[in-house]
């Protein structure tokens, strides 16, 4: 039996070690590898005990010994150090300052409010399941580091996601630890009395779901964590933040509610409490998230007297939504009854009609609730997160804007990016430098063999650590320690390390590699040039298909005659992942194209040197270069799924045999793989500054931050004028627009001649504007190829500009050389648009 400990830091440490409480509730620590050290310092065998983890050390280091570096002044000079340099890290303009003090730049918003259903900031705080919870961690960080006014908001999980093991037959098997929030990283929000500040949320029937809420302190970034695990609940409502993706539907929409809904009031509170401005600008991080949407609608409803309509132009003014997937499995969706219970009475949104609600979240099927449709309704700029996952977006998500070509459809991009200083080993940093700035890699002064030493003490520390784990997973599935000398000798520090790490949905086909498992058995156990495998992953609770995959794995791994060279790890998180990413010399990622979103482990890999060897989807699609790794080739137009899986699996090991090994054992007289070498130096140059949180979060600034931060401006100033005005000109378009008419559209080309691409030629048109004024409309030329059915493609569009009683024109220089054709149209013309598609209307001749 073992009792849930309760501990207060600040209270047990000496008075001169203060500063200790905060440098270990500061999450800065986590990417701050000084503030290791100084607290590895403090005890080297508990400090590894616990698994690097500030709080759990300070609990557990003996008194004595805290007395004794209390008045150790080496270790107090050390302590005022650090200390010194977080209190400048927090205080000290950064990026964000010096833009927003440039008098000519943008309107940068005082504060931005980012929902996420989960947050993957450190294994010390386990509150994610897998890439878009580590993905918002990284975004968090690197905020910080930008000077970014961030204020983070989601929910604390009891027990996190889950953590797994392995049955002895390699099923895999899921443990809920239940956390304790006193013994996490964390702050109690609570009254100047000390008394817990609760959100409150109606619920059906006149009940109550109640919250507190919990701060993390992530450098500058504040982060709001929901719990509703308190005494005030009832105890199905104590169960809303049981675990992430844990339950039914229900369940989800109790969560999503209490995120988005009393989220939005945890932000309110939390700036009234501390004087922090109140965000301009709201980013919903995937569609879970989305009721915040909601939530500021009434806020404005109730609180400013505006209307539905008014309301949500305004609150879709500052809003940003990011959508992360384009599995359609992987949108949340809901049974619009299921809404309607919760959003029917009114009581949880006073003054929102259930009608309007419903509408946003309308999709092809009329018994579901779609939050990433509500999610782009009530957004007016939302991104996907890759170059590639933005285009299939906008095919995916197109019926939306109908009557626009897909290339028109307002979702842009923001390739993910990761956060440098979390990933990158800290030799790595001090052999090569900032990736972000002109470091020593870039102009070659790191010889290869002192980089090639650095791999391979990566590599080797890898090897430990497969060591470690394989052993400790057999234990726990049963073996006795006697019967597991073997695992001390399994992987080799000189064998070529292939890394395949993520979690098990279908599409990321977790046993391509099993394909032809002959063939996976030759490349392992090749006499020259052997490779072993790595390979970790979750399978989501209710997924046994996903279970069955992971199956597969383990009992290949398990045959005595490969296992020296591949393994399987149990309970894939960050605290394993990292030294995955340090250690592979390649990482594997083999998705069915184009589902993977993005994909930001291999951008991790890169930052330590690793190689990428992956299908061209994600991010991988628009920065493999040809000689940073490998593309695997995809069967594209191949639809039979076994036939795919059979043609990329067979490209997958040609590559590996004849490219990757060769290429690896091909040494110099000094044991250096020069060629290998070469790869890894162009990656760590060309991709380490691409690859960046930072660069992300600059991009998610200045195309999406600052500008919603100027429309929410001009969408609530003198009493929300535009907002208002936006709402009765939709009002006025829904009534006219019906009759708009494009009436005739013609080109003035001169008799007898062949124009010339480039030529200027005059296109004119007239437009029944059936009662609107010139002012409500933009009227625009289009030019473009022309198939045999008149449709146009890679087309160039021009505005038109009125020439008298609905007669427009504009000469429009010829894009293309062959068969062109040329159209006019029409489409709603208003300030506080930020695309003229927006709206989804237009009127085609
Ligand atoms: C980076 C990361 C992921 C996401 O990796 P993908 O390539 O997007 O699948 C998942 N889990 C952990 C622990 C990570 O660090």
């Amino acid at each position: 039996m073992r009792a849930v400990r309760r501990f207060t830091v600040r209270a047990g440490l000496p008075a001169p070690l203060a500063d200790l409480g905060t440098l270990a509730t500061n999450l800065r620590w986590t990417w701050h590898p000084p503030t290791q050290d100084l607290f590895a310092s403090v005890d080297r065998g508990v400090w590894e005990r616990v698994g690097g983890d500030p709080l759990h050390l300070l609990a557990q280091v003996p008194a004595e010994r805290l007395e004794a570096l209390a008045a150790d002044e080496d270790f107090l000079g050390r302590l005022a150090g650090v200390s010194d340099d977080l209190r400048r890290y927090l205080g000290d303009p950064r990026w964000y300052q010096e833009r927003a003090a440039d008098p000519g730049g943008a309107r940068m918003p005082a504060a931005i409010a980012y929902f996420s259903m989960e947050f993957g900031v450190t294994e010390a705080l386990p509150n994610y399941s897998g890439g878009l919870g580590v993905l918002a961690g990284d975004h968090l960080k690197a905020a910080s580091d930008l000077g970014v006014p961030l204020i983070a908001v989601g929910l604390l999980y009891r027990s996190g996601y889950f953590r797994q093991s392995l049955s002895l037959d390699g099923w895999q098997v899921e443990h809920y630890p239940v956390l304790d929030p006193n013994g996490l990283p964390l702050e109690l929000i609570t009254e100047p009395s000390g008394a817990p500040i609760l959100v409150h949320v109606a619920m059906p029937g006149g009940r109550v779901l109640r919250a507190r809420i919990w701060k993390a302190q992530v450098g500058r970034v504040p982060l709001l964590l929901l719990d509703s695990d308190i005494e005030e609940n009832a105890d199905d409502l104590r169960a809303v933040t049981d675990r992430l993706y844990g339950g039914d539907q229900d369940h989800r929409i109790r969560q999503e509610i209490l995120a988005g809904i009393g989220g939005v009031r945890a932000v309110r509170t939390y700036c009234e409490l501390t004087g922090v401005a109140q965000p301009e600008v709201f980013h919903t991080n995937e569609g879970h998230a989305g009721f915040l949407g909601l939530e500021r609608v009434r806020e404005l409803v109730s609180g400013q007297g505006l209307d539905f309509d008014q309301a949500l132009s305004a609150v879709r003014a500052g809003t940003v939504f990011t959508t992360h997937t384009p599995v359609p499995a992987g949108i949340d969706r809901f049974p619009v009854d299921l809404v309607q219970h919760y959003f029917g009475d009114e009581s949880l949104l006073p003054g929102v009609d259930l009608r309007r609600v419903l509408a946003l979240g309308a999709e092809d099927n009329p018994g579901m609730f779609n939050m990433a449709h509500m999610g782009l309704r009530l957004a007016q700029r939302a991104n996907g997160v890759s170059q590639l996952h933005g285009a299939v977006s906008r095919e995916m998500f197109g019926g939306l804007w109908p009557g626009f070509d897909t290339g028109e459809v307002p979702i842009s991009s923001v390739t993910n990016g990761v956060h440098g200083p979390t990933w990158t080993a800290k030799e790595m940093t001090e052999l090569i430098g900032d990736p972000e700035g002109p470091g020593p890699i870039a102009d070659s002064s790191v010889p290869d063999a002192d980089l090639w030493a650095l791999r391979c003490a990566l590599r080797g520390r890898l090897v430990g650590e497969v060591r470690r784990r394989v052993r400790a997973a057999w234990l726990q599935r049963g073996a006795s320690a006697l019967e597991l000398g073997w695992t001390d000798s399994i992987f080799d520090q000189d064998v070529l390390t292939v890394g395949f790490a993520r979690r098990v949905p279908t599409y990321k086909r977790l046993t391509l590699m099993l394909r032809d498992p002959e063939r996976l058995r030759a490349l392992l156990l090749h006499p020259e040039r052997p490779v072993q495998l790595v390979v970790a992953g979750k399978s989501h609770p209710a997924d046994d298909g996903g279970k069955a995959l992971i199956q597969q794995i383990v009992r290949f791994a398990d045959d005595a005659g490969v296992r020296h060279r591949v393994v399987f790890l149990p309970d894939y998180d960050m605290s394993m992942a990292r030294y995955l990413y340090w250690g592979c010399d390649v990482w594997l990622n083999n998705p069915m194209r184009p589902l993977e979103a993005c994909g930001t482990s291999g951008m991790k890999a890169a930052l330590n040197g690793g190689l990428n060897l992956s299908i061209r989807d994600g991010w991988w699609d628009e920065f493999y270069d040809g000689s940073n790794g490998w593309a695997i080739p995809t069967a594209d137009g191949v639809h039979d799924p076994i036939r795919r899986d059979d043609l990329e699996a067979a490209a997958l090991y040609e590559l590996l045999g004849s490219q990757v090994a060769p290429l690896y054992y091909d040494r110099d007289q000094a044991g250096v793989p020069t060629r290998w070498m070469a790869m890894v130096r162009h990656t760590l140059a060309a991709l380490g500054p691409q690859v960046q949180a930072s660069r992300m979060v600059r991009e998610y600034v200045e195309s999406a931050y600052a500008p919603a931060a100027t429309s929410g401006a001009l969408a609530v100033a003198d009493g929300f004028t535009a907002a208002k005005d936006l709402a009765a000109y939709r009002v006025r378009l829904a009534e006219a627009w019906p009759r708009v008419k494009v009436l005739d559209c013609e080109l003035a080309l001169e008799e007898n001649t062949t124009p010339v691409v480039g030529d200027r030629v005059a296109v004119r048109a007239l437009v029944d504007l059936a009662g609107l004024s010139p002012d409500d409309v933009e009227v625009q030329a289009v030019a473009g190829r022309v198939s045999d059915t008149d449709d146009l493609s890679d087309v160039v569009t021009a505005t038109m500009a009125p020439v008298g009683e609905g007669r427009y024109a504009v000469e429009l220089p010829l894009p293309h050389a062959g068969a062109l054709g040329v159209t006019a149209r029409v489409l709603p013309k208003h300030r506080l648009l930020a695309t003229p598609a927006e709206l989804g209307r237009v009127v085609l001749a």
